[in-house]
């Protein structure tokens, strides 16, 4: 993908803080600075997010995902992680190249990565009977 940004960080042709790499992922430090040790992880070959991504793509990038966080924890002092991800743009993906950021916790960090809610409209009746998959 000529144009995509993290294509061009997996190139090296953008700058960026690598904090791990193989042959099927790239981890990386997002560039906002808005908490201490946010990561990004993206797949090296190139796909939009969830909905656009093979079995075998989704199963090696999660295995670097565990494989960063098992990291965070055991090496890096936290206890815990929260991860997300945006797919497609209606969920606030901005970037359109597949990737799962990373927050690592600390009991006393302070923050809240997992957002307050505005509250469910409908009954969880309603929902099971329009979500679930026969
Ligand atoms: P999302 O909104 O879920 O698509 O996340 C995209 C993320 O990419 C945002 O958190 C940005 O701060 C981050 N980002 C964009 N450009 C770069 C870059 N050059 N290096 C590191 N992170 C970036
Ligand atoms: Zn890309």
């Amino acid at each position: 993908m000529e144009d995509c940004i993290f294509c061009k960080i997996i190139r090296g042709e953008i700058p960026c803080r690598k904090i791990f790499e193989d042959e099927n992922v790239f981890a990386f430090l997002d560039i906002a600075k808005d908490f201490d040790g946010h990561i990004l992880v993206i797949p090296k070959k190139h796909c939009k997010n969830i909905l656009d991504c093979g079995a075998e793509e989704l199963n090696l990038l999660m295995q670097g995902v565990q494989k960063v966080c098992s990291h965070l924890v055991n090496n890096c002092g936290y206890s815990g992680v929260n991860l997300v991800n945006c797919s497609g743009e209606s969920a606030g993906q901005t970037v359109n190249h597949f990737h799962i950021h990373i927050f690592p916790r600390s009991e006393d960090d302070g923050e809240k990565v997992f957002p307050t809610l505005g509250g469910a409209k409908l009954s969880l009746e309603e929902m099971c009977e329009k979500l679930k998959i026969n």
